[in-house]
């Protein structure tokens, strides 16, 4: 299946810039795989096929897991990841948080179980269109009493570790405004919380550059369905 271009509301990301990504194969071959069905699913509506979900596959995989992919998301309802790609019971390690990010501990050990312990080539930080929790950041870094109404933990979450990426965006991009700035927030959030990954666990950033893993962040389009790569 052809390439699919990327939505042009997601400015690409500058490169990241930590460390030299290994090849990994396997990783790419996944991350092709993933790409296609989602193509499909935005398209065809294609959904996860019916033996990915039988009782047959269910009792299959009481013994053992060995997702191909693992995918730090968005807890928005709107986006599911087994469902975006296709993918049934087993092929998804899916770890989500408000925001995708990858700020806390649990999120960085969960990622790396799943490639040292289950085998995942790939690792997926999947940001989306319309996030509210980088909208809640970008009012926060216009108004620090913007979550005032919140909840603490929830307003204390936002102003350490989503407020950020919006920062860097306006000090990178000052003149964009808009829903072109909301976009730009969006892809930067993927981007921090790729760099916090690979600076969290020095285990998984040498194994991107032995080509074990593959690490790419994406964008999900609500309104088309579509995964591009950032
Ligand atoms: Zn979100």
């Amino acid at each position: 299946m052809a390439a699919v271009a990327p939505p042009a509301t997601f400015p690409r990301l500058a490169p990241l810039g930590l460390v030299s990504p290994g090849v990994c194969p396997a990783g790419d071959e996944v991350w092709a795989s993933l790409l296609s069905s989602n193509a499909l699913f935005a398209t065809a509506g294609e959904c996860p096929p019916a033996d990915g979900v039988s009782v047959a596959h269910r009792a299959s995989l009481v013994v053992g897991q060995s997702p191909s992919a693992v995918v730090v998301t968005c807890a928005d309802s709107r986006l599911s990841p087994e469902l975006l790609f296709a993918r049934g019971l087993g092929e998804l390690f899916v770890i989500r948080s408000a925001g995708n990010t990858s700020a806390d501990d649990s999120t960085v050990a969960s990622v790396e179980f799943a490639v040292k312990n289950l085998g995942s080539p790939l690792v997926v930080v999947l940001g989306h269109s319309s996030c509210g929790a980088v909208a809640a950041a970008v009012a926060t870094a216009a108004d620090p009493k913007a979550m005032a109404e919140q909840p603490p933990t929830l307003a204390a979450f936002v102003k350490s570790v989503l407020v950020a990426p919006v920062v860097a965006v306006k000090q990178k991009r000052g003149g964009v405004t808009g829903d072109d700035f909301m976009a730009a927030c969006e892809v930067e959030n993927v981007a921090t919380s790729v760099r916090t990954l690979l600076t969290s666990s020095g285990w998984l950033a040498k194994a991107r550059v032995a080509g074990t893993v593959k690490v790419v962040g994406a964008m999900y389009d609500l309104a088309t369905g579509l995964v591009s790569e950032c």
